[in-house]
């Protein structure tokens, strides 16, 4: 068996074309919808990180405000930026690159952004709200994933889902999310033993620990889906996942590419909750008791 491929570039091309008509139906009722990045310091990757980002709102018709901070802006005046920008209604989303320097407390930075703002999902009220099954803002990758893994046709439910990575950005809450999904969960992490013991279980396997040929072909149940979040650059240049692709391709009956897979989604999924919330923002406004906590994607079957 030779694994189908899950475009993530076509899906996220799709989804960017949609975000256009919905971005012309709030500009047409006076919103245009808005979205903030801070970036503190000058770290190659994360300048490339928010020049993606910055390009894919303007492709969209997302207005973006890029704001640059030195590196050795202090903490205070981080938080203050964040305050400025929760009470200006002109911006519907905000989001913090990481990582930040380290004389900056990320936990603080994160829980300062109001969380109707939240659009990374990462304040505690967003992730509280994965836990008990509704939240605002899915995080952006685990949430690409889940788009990623329905157009595949498959019903999660009662999947053995097997999750590799266990960071609070990708790995829990990628588990969160299908376990709301109605699938059998299992997390792995750097400290599991006999790593393959578990993979080989998964009907869905989910790969999220940035090690480059971490999962080969004996690790991968045959016919099992394969989602390859990792994003590895070898010393030559060369992007790869964390999944040998050309072996467990084989094996898989879907699977990603890297790139090309769960990147593209990112930054699509980022969008679609700066509309989502500038959405929001504007029902709230017409509507005093709109309330609207849950996001679509985790809504059970
Ligand atoms: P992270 O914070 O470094 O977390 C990596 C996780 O993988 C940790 O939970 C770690 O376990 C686990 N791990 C490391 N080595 C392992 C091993 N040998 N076996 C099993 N688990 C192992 O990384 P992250 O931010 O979640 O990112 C993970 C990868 O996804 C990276 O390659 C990153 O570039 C990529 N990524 C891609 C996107 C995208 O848009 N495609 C977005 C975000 C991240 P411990 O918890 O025990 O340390």
């Amino acid at each position: 068996m030779t694994a189908r491929i899950i475009d993530g570039k076509a899906l996220s091309k799709q989804l960017r074309e949609g975000f256009k008509t919905r971005v012309a139906t709030l500009v047409a009722q006076g919103v245009t919808p808005g979205l903030a990045v801070i970036l503190v310091g000058d770290n190659p990757a994360s300048r490339v990180y928010v020049g993606n980002k910055v390009k894919a709102c303007e492709e969209c018709g997302v207005r973006s405000f890029h704001i640059a901070l030195l590196g050795d802006t202090v903490e205070s005046e981080v938080l203050t930026t964040i305050a400025r920008l929760n009470a200006d209604p002109a911006v519907h989303g905000i989001l913090i690159q990481l990582p930040l320097p380290p004389h900056i407390d990320g936990r603080k930075v994160l829980e300062a952004i109001s969380v109707h703002k939240d659009v990374d999902g990462f304040h505690l009220y967003n992730v509280g709200g994965l836990v008990v099954g509704n939240t605002i803002f899915p995080p952006c990758t685990p949430y690409g994933v889940q788009l990623l893994l329905d157009t595949t046709g498959t019903d999660v439910a009662g999947k053995n889902v097997v999750v590799v990575g266990a960071s609070n950005i990708v790995g829990k809450p990628m588990a969160l999310m299908l376990l709301q999904r109605e699938a059998t969960v299992t997390i792995c992490h750097a400290k599991t033993r006999d790593l393959a013991q578990h993979t080989i279980l998964a009907d869905i396997l989910i790969v999220a620990a940035g090690k480059p040929g971490l999962i080969v072909p004996q690790m991968v149940k045959q016919g099992a889906i394969v989602i390859d979040v990792g994003i590895n650059r070898l010393p030559d240049g060369k992007i790869v996942g964390d999944v040998d692709f050309e072996g467990v391709k084989e094996k898989a009956s879907w699977i990603t590419p890297v790139p090309g897979g769960v990147g593209p989604m990112t930054v699509t999924m980022l969008i679609e909750n700066t509309l989502r919330s500038a959405e929001r923002a504007l029902r709230m406004r017409q509507t005093d008791d709109y309330q609207d906590w849950e996001a679509p994607v985790l809504k059970g079957h």
